[in-house]
């Protein structure tokens, strides 16, 4: 149906494939189960941009809106050496789904360009996101579209949109991105969110399995904006931090890691390993590690089929998008391991993204412990909800939650209607 388009990517064939199960569980009507599989609109750029060595380089750039029927679209952009248009456009049907789940009035979206951010200097980097910004700007705007932080982008990415947007209008315009500065219209407790929401649901996971967090070892994949706070606040709920890995290696010590300590480390050398008193592993071993909760919080497709059956965690918690694959979720669901999905289990960072456009809109601004709270209100209900139709139905969570995005897409659908 979608074959006529370059959609080719591991990422779209399996969220059409979950869409498709998904569809008929719910036993969709086809016509809308037909417009649910395409995205509204997709725009592919090239973005020239002048590099420090004077030459000029070309990268490729991809904005994607997967639909427009609960409202404006919403959706990260990332910088990553493999994006392409049909792993994008995967992440914002994704995005659909965990908008609609959390009961935000948003469609999904996704932007990405193809590039090795690490690579590039802070002056490229400004260069390219300002020329990437201008070429999608049609797209974008606060009742149209709007970006925000993902993989190998940061508040610093979304000072340069904001900005570049605004100078397109002549005035300052804060709803365009989340995601950004406090001083230039970012909300309190943003970049905490998405760790934040981690957290909130593993302790509603627990307290359904009979279990606590303090005293738990964890092992998280990714010490970037959502590994790091979520390792943090669950040391400090006492819960022993026993694996740390990031793009560099691992580290390991099953009697605890200090986080301040770590932390500082990383700061210092830009990397995990080498962290004093921890044995060093490879970040394939580290997920291995006899743990009782995991959370992959680094890139995509990391639990394979050829590796879910050593897993140890009794408990994942997906902080990146897509790291299990279908097959690994099916090993993982026979041998009894709650995994807590993506849409889920990271949905903290758009929420609090939602706060932070309402804040912009109106602009007036709220208090961290304001933020918090409500967060962990809707993060909570969310994760209840999915858990009791996952009862309910017999059904895995991932399967739970995506019947209950997809659903309320799917009703957006029937009761607007098709144009003309
Ligand atoms: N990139 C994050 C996600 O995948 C946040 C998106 C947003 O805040 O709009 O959910």
């Amino acid at each position: 149906m979608t074959d006529h388009l370059d959609f080719e990517s591991d990422l779209f064939r399996t969220t059409i494939q979950q869409l498709d199960q998904v569809a008929a569980r719910l036993n969709l009507d086809d016509d809308i189960h037909e417009r649910l599989r395409y995205p509204r609109r997709a725009l592919v750029v090239s973005v020239p941009i002048r590099m420090d060595s004077g030459k000029t380089a070309v990268f490729t750039g991809y904005r994607v809106h997967h639909n427009t029927v609960l409202g404006p679209t919403k959706g990260g952009l990332r910088y990553a050496p493999d994006v392409n248009l049909g792993e994008v456009t995967a992440l914002a049907m994704l995005m659909s789904w965990k908008c609609s789940l959390m009961g935000l009035p948003y469609g999904g979206a996704k932007g990405g360009v193809r590039c090795t951010p690490r690579d590039l200097s802070r002056t490229e980097l400004e260069h390219l996101t300002r020329r990437y910004t201008a070429e999608i700007i049609l797209l974008i705007g606060p009742d149209l579209d709007i970006p925000a932080p993902d993989l190998g982008t940061d508040e610093q990415t979304m000072a340069w949109m904001m900005d570049t947007y605004s100078m397109t209008q002549g005035r300052t315009v804060p709803g365009v991105v989340t995601g950004k500065p406090l001083l230039v219209g970012g909300s309190a407790g943003r970049r905490e969110a998405t760790g934040r929401g981690i957290v909130y649901v593993l302790y509603q996971a627990a307290r359904h399995l009979g279990q606590e967090i303090r005293g738990r070892k964890v092992v998280v994949q990714g010490f970037g904006n959502v590994g790091s706070v979520a390792a943090r606040l669950l040391w400090r709920e006492g819960a022993i931090l026993a694996g740390v890995a990031d793009y560099k290696g691992a580290v390991w010590n099953p009697n605890g890691l200090d986080v301040g300590e770590l932390e500082r480390h990383v700061a210092a050398s830009g990397t995990v390993v080498g962290f004093p008193g921890a044995d060093v592993l490879n970040n394939a071993e580290i997920l291995e590690q006899p743990c009782d909760i995991l959370i992959p919080a680094a890139i995509g497709s990391q639990i394979r089929e050829d590796n879910a059956d050593r897993i140890k965690a009794s408990i994942i918690a997906e902080g990146a998008n897509g790291p299990t694959t279908p097959e690994a979720d099916r090993i993982l669901k026979d041998r009894g391991v709650t995994v807590i999905p993506d849409v889920l289990a990271n949905a903290g960072g758009v929420v609090v993204s939602y706060f932070e456009w309402v804040q912009g809109l109106q602009y007036y601004f709220w208090r961290e412990s304001e933020i918090t709270a409500r967060l962990q209100e809707v993060m909570t209900r969310a994760f209840n909800r999915v858990w009791a139709l996952g009862t309910k139905e017999g059904v895995d969570l991932r399967t739970a939650a995506l019947m209950e995005g997809i659903r309320r897409v799917a009703e957006g659908y029937k009761i607007r209607g098709l144009y003309p």
